[in-house]
């Protein structure tokens, strides 16, 4: 009896292994195919511009007398090509640096309440355009440890798509909020909403719900990505809650003292 106690001991305990180690091979085999879309995605994207530019040039080179209008245009559609294309890659790298610098925050205390109000400022132009309403509620001054240019990014990033992905005549509220440990951001919008199914995939790189709207505001997908590492950075935590045809809200909350 004690022998066939030990067995059993033995096998439950080579059976957790052998399961530990398909789980962590699985995770391993995710990872790895996680990287390769990203790299597919990556070369796909830096593609794009340039297949465009190729084609626009090409076709200004065979004709012959170009109206003045014509070549105009072309030349434009160019310029607005090449600036795609510096935009994709200075968003690789910032994501890329966010990547490598993990532990590389630079934090000092900071006015959250005065670095939203200059993330609004900034904005203010391109929503008065659309004629979309701004609005700041602070329910208290809030002051917390963070790297001050990541946070900042991160926030114009949520502002910038509430505004990009809302409805003519529409509103973004950002509202902040605190307790004793935590501040809580939230980016609410009365846009076009994400179906449930993609709330968590738009997150990931590269992902558009709707690659031509994103793309006709020169989104490159990669803005949320950005966001959520800065605030992972930060020991923080971000979600989204939408209805299609409603409005999405994204929800912030970082430690308002940063720990290494
Ligand atoms: P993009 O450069 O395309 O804006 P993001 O990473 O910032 O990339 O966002 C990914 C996708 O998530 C967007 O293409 C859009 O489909 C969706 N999205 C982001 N923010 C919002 C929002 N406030 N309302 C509706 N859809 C949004």
């Amino acid at each position: 009896n004690l022998d066939e106690d030990v067995n059993e001991e033995a096998y439950r305990e080579t059976k957790q292994i052998s399961e530990t180690i398909n789980k962590t091979l699985e995770k391993l085999k995710a990872v790895d195919q996680s990287r390769q879309e990203f790299v597919s995605n990556v070369s796909h994207e830096l593609k794009t511009p340039i297949t465009s530019i190729r084609v626009l040039a090409d076709s200004l080179m065979g004709m012959e007398d170009t109206p003045k209008e014509l070549y105009q245009e072309f030349m434009h559609d160019i310029s607005d090509e090449i600036d795609r294309e510096s935009k994709i890659i200075d968003d690789l790298l910032t994501l890329v640096r966010m990547d490598k610098a993990s532990s590389g925050l630079s934090c000092s205390q900071v006015q959250i309440n005065g670095l939203i109000e200059m993330v609004l400022k900034r904005l203010r132009p391109i929503a008065r355009k659309r004629n979309i309403e701004l609005i700041f509620e602070s329910k208290r001054d809030v002051s917390a440890d963070i790297d001050e240019v990541k946070f900042s990014l991160a926030v114009n990033n949520l502002v910038e798509n509430a505004v990009k992905y809302n409805k003519e005549d529409g509103w973004v509220r950002v509202t902040l909020d605190a307790d004793h440990k935590f501040f809580y951001l939230k980016v609410a919008d009365s846009g076009i909403g994400i179906p449930a199914e993609f709330k968590e995939r738009v997150f990931e790189r590269f992902y558009r719900v709707d690659k031509a709207r994103s793309r006709e505001t020169g989104g490159t997908g990669l803005g949320l990505a950005i966001t959520k590492s800065v605030v992972l950075m930060h020991h923080g935590a971000i979600r989204v809650d939408s209805v299609e045809g409603e409005g999405s809200t994204f929800m912030v909350r970082i430690p308002l003292i940063y720990i290494p």
